[in-house]
C-alpha cells in the first residue's frame, strides 16, 4: 500500500493531535485558544522494538514509515542534542535527483517523487519549490559528463537536458556567460524537476508525524554504548539509562563511525565540516539552483528574498561545526566571477555541518555482519535530498529483514566486493 494513502488518511481520521488548516487558524484565533504541542515528551522506556540513533531527516523519516507502513510503532528516536540539530537543520536544502548511476537517479527520483506529495502526507507544509536546477559546466569535461548524466537521466524518465549559454541568460539573466568570464560557462544540465524545500518544516513534519503515530522521541539522550551478544544487538546504552531492543538503526551521518564503532562494526567513512553562508535579504531575481563545480560553489535565493550560497567540503577532518572567515572569502571570490553584480551584496551568517563522506560518494544501507544493527549513512554533502526514500527504504529493511531492490547496491559489502557505486561526478559540489 502507498504510503500516500496511509499518510492522507492518516491526517484526515484525526491521528494528528490537530489539523492544520486555515479553518483551523481562524477558529483558534477568534476563540483565542493555542495550538497542542507538535508532539510530547515521553519518559523513557526500558525496551523498544526499534531504536534509531539520529533525530535527522533520515532517522525522523525511517520512524515516521515504520508506522505509517508497517504499523510498527515501539520506536524510539534517540538524538544526543535537538532534532535537527545535525545536518538536516544546516544543508541548503537543495532536491535533485540528475545523478550520474542508473542506481542513484532511480533512487533520488524516488526521493524527489516523496517529496511532491510530502506536504499532504504530513499534514505540514515543507514549502517544496521546484524551480529548476542548474549545473554549470567550464570545460568540455565538465560537458561531457552533464551529456553523460542527462542521457541517463532520460532513460530512467527524469527530466533532465544539456543546454547553451544563451538559454543560460534566459533562466538566471545576473550570471556572467560572456566569454570574458575567467571560466567561460559553456553549457549546463538543466534540470527542471530540481529546487528548494524548508529543511526544518521536513523535521518538524516527520517528527509529528512518527509522533502521532506512537513513536517517542528522546531529545538531549547521547549513545554511549551498544551491546553486542552472539554477533547481535541487544541493548543501547544513554545518558538517560539503557534500552533493551533487538534492532538499532544507525542514522547519525557525520557520527555514524563513533556510533558504528560501539557496536563492533567498522565503516568506510570519513568526516568532514561543510560550510554554508546566507546574504540579507532581496528583492527575488533567481528563480532557479545554480552550481559550478568548476567554481565550488552553488546559490539559490529562498522565498524570502536571501541567497543561500554553499560549496565544497572542508579540505581537512574534523567534528567541528565553525565557520571560517578563509573559507567566507573563497566563497565571496567565487560568487563574484558567476555574479559580478552582487558584490555590494552583505553576508548576513554563516555555519557548518558536518558531512560522512564515502569513497565513492554513494550512501551505505542496510544490513551490517552484527545482526540488528543497520545503518544509514555515508550521506555526504547530498543526503537531505534522500530522507523520503531513505526512511521508507529502511523500514521495509527493518520490518521486512529484506533489503529493498531499489537500495541494493548501496549495501557495506559493495567495498568488499569492489562494486562501487561513483556519483563523484554528480555529487562532489551538487549536492
Ligand atoms: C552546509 C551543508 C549543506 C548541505 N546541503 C545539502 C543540500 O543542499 N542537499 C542535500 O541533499 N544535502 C545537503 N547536505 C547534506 C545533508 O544535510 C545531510 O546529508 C543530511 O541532513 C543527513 O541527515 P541525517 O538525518 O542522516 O543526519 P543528521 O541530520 O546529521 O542527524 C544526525 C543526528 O545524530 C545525532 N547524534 C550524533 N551522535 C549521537 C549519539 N551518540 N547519540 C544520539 N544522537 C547522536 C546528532 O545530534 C544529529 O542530530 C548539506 C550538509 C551541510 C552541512
Amino acid at each position: 500500500m502507498s504510503q500516500l494513502a496511509i499518510g492522507r488518511s492518516g491526517s484526515r481520521s484525526g491521528i494528528y493531535p490537530a489539523r492544520y488548516s486555515a479553518a483551523g487558524l481562524i477558529r483558534r484565533g477568534l476563540t483565542h485558544t493555542e495550538w497542542p504541542p507538535a508532539w510530547r515528551p515521553h519518559p523513557v522506556k526500558p525496551s523498544y522494538d526499534v531504536v534509531i540513533v539520529g533525530g535527522g531527516v533520515h532517522g525522523l523519516a525511517a520512524a515516521y514509515y515504520l508506522a505509517a507502513n508497517h504499523g510498527i510503532t515501539d520506536v524510539a528516536v534517540l538524538d544526543k542534542g535537538y532534532i535537527g540539530a545535525g545536518g538536516s537543520g544546516r544543508n541548503t536544502a537543495i532536491l535533485r535527483s540528475n545523478y550520474l548511476t542508473p542506481e542513484g537517479v532511480r533512487f533520488y527520483d524516488r526521493s524527489v517523487r516523496l517529496y511532491q506529495r510530502l506536504a499532504a502526507d504530513l499534514d505540514y507544509n515543507v514549502m517544496f519549490s521546484q524551480r529548476g536546477h542548474l549545473t554549470l559546466a567550464h570545460n568540455d569535461s565538465s560537458l561531457r559528463t552533464m551529456r553523460w548524466r542527462a542521457e541517463v537521466n532520460k532513460v530512467e524518465g527524469v527530466d533532465s537536458e544539456v543546454i547553451g549559454p544563451a538559454k543560460i541568460k534566459r533562466l538566471a539573466p545576473f550570471i556572467d556567460v560572456s566569454d570574458a568570464a575567467r571560466y567561460p560557462v559553456l553549457g549546463a544540465l538543466y534540470h527542471p524537476p530540481g529546487g528548494i524545500i524548508r529543511h526544518d518544516a521536513v523535521v518538524w513534519g516527520y517528527a509529528r508525524g512518527a509522533a502521532a503515530r506512537g513513536v517517542h522521541i528522546h531529545q538531549h539522550t547521547e549513545v554511549t554504548g551498544i551491546d553486542v551478544a552472539g554477533d547481535r544487538v541487544r541493548a543501547v546504552r544513554t545518558t538517560q539509562g539503557d534500552i533493551a531492543t533487538r534492532t538499532v538503526l544507525n542514522a547519525t551521518a557525520g557520527w555514524s563511525t563513533l556510533i558504528a564503532d560501539m557496536a563492533g562494526v567498522r565503516l568506510p567513512i570519513t568526516t568532514y565540516p561543510l560550510q554554508a553562508a546566507v546574504t540579507e535579504p532581496v528583492k527575488p531575481f533567481l528563480s532557479t539552483v545554480i552550481v559550478s563545480g568548476s567554481l565550488h560553489v552553488y546559490i539559490s535565493q529562498t522565498d524570502r528574498g536571501e541567497l543561500v550560497f554553499g560549496a565544497s567540503v572542508d579540505p581537512f577532518t574534523s567534528y567541528s561545526m565553525r565557520g571560517s572567515l578563509e573559507f567566507i572569502e573563497g566563497l565571496a571570490g567565487h560568487v563574484l566571477e558567476l555574479m559580478p553584480a552582487l558584490s555590494k551584496l552583505r553576508v548576513l551568517r554563516q555555519w557548518a555541518g558536518l558531512c560522512d563522506m564515502t569513497p565513492d560518494f554513494s550512501p551505505i544501507m542496510g544490513p551490517t555482519p552484527v545482526g540488528g544493527f543497520l545503518v544509514d549513512v555515508g550521506w555526504g554533502t547530498y543526503g537531505f535530498k534522500a530522507g523520503p526514500v531513505s526512511g521508507e527504504t529502511m523500514a521495509d529493511c527493518i520490518a521486512s529483514g529484506q533489503t529493498p531492490e531499489i537500495i541494493a547496491a548501496f549495501g557495506l559489502e559493495r567495498f568488499t566486493a569492489g562494486a562501487l557505486v561513483g556519483e563523484k561526478g554528480a555529487a562532489a559540489v551538487g549536492h
